[in-house]
């Protein structure tokens, strides 16, 4: 944040500001230069992000320039607002990496995806996976929740562990976790998303991992196998929180645990309020 806020992100116009060679074309809207306030402001694709989050900017604000203008807006908006401006940033950042370096356009609703729940396709289930990981005692919580396109609850997970090295691990034993209960369940076709962009890149990566923590990974790539279809994505924090609560609250349990067709009452509150803002 403090980059984009700085204009210190390379953006076409830095890199040309730099004396790099490069189209400064935004790859958005291929109409304008690409600045950050072009990007995060300006264009089409980061205006209907804002509009369709209900987050609409002070109308005085826009003569000022790029700093004093997010100084200005992020000012007026309340908490939860100023979360969603901030996360929209770095969505945007995200999809125009994407967009560039791998040449996957992103639609606005799959950015709007990637910064809050949505449910998955008719006949797939979604799986939500996430760990709390204590760094003085190696100890870690797996939480995962599973839900079908309706957004109905089927089933969650909590799994303590001792001895676990790092984060990545914590995230990936989450992960693993999630893949095995998902069998057992006789899910067929299941779509992951985890916080960590490391594990969902390292599982779903087609070359073979010869990280030192290969085993896990390579673990979960042949768990996958007992499904007919299996997709891991990266999702933001608030698109996570279901996980995210599991994993908080399963701290209070010394062994695994696991509900089927519903989920400790912290989650469900949390469902609640998605069909609420859903409803809305
Ligand atoms: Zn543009």
């Amino acid at each position: 944040m403090w980059r984009i806020i700085n204009n210190f992100v390379p953006t076409y116009a830095n890199l040309q500001f730099r004396r790099l060679n490069v189209n400064n074309v935004c790859n958005f809207c291929l109409l304008s230069t690409e600045t950050v306030e072009h990007i995060m402001r300006d264009c089409c694709f980061v205006g209907e992000l804002f509009a369709r989050q209900n987050v609409h900017f002070p109308s005085s604000s826009a003569a000022l320039e790029w700093k004093d203008w997010v100084a200005v807006a992020f000012c007026s908006f309340n908490d939860q607002q100023k979360i969603v401006m901030m996360v929209t940033f770095w969505a945007v950042w995200y999809s125009r990496n994407k967009l560039i370096h791998e040449g996957i356009s992103p639609s606005v609703s799959e950015s709007l995806s990637f910064m809050r729940w949505s449910a998955p396709a008719l006949n797939f289930v979604k799986c939500n996976f996430d760990s709390t990981f204590d760094v003085q005692c190696n100890e870690s919580i797996s939480g995962f929740l599973y839900r079908n396109s309706d957004g109905l609850i089927m089933a969650a997970g909590v799994v303590p562990h001792k001895n676990v090295a790092d984060a990545f691990m914590a995230e990936a034993l989450a992960c693993l976790q999630a893949v095995l209960f998902a069998i057992e369940l006789c899910f067929r076709r299941v779509v992951f998303e985890g916080e960590s962009l490391a594990v969902v890149r390292r599982v779903s990566a087609l070359s073979s991992d010869y990280f030192v923590t290969s085993p896990i990974v390579n673990d979960i790539r042949d768990a996958v196998k007992g499904l007919e279809s299996a997709v891991f994505n990266f999702v933001h924090r608030e698109g996570n929180n279901d996980a995210h609560v599991l994993a908080r609250e399963g701290r209070g349990f010394r062994l695994p645990r696991f509900w089927i067709e519903e989920a400790p009452p912290c989650v469900t509150t949390a469902a609640l309020d998605w069909e609420k803002l859903n409803a809305d």
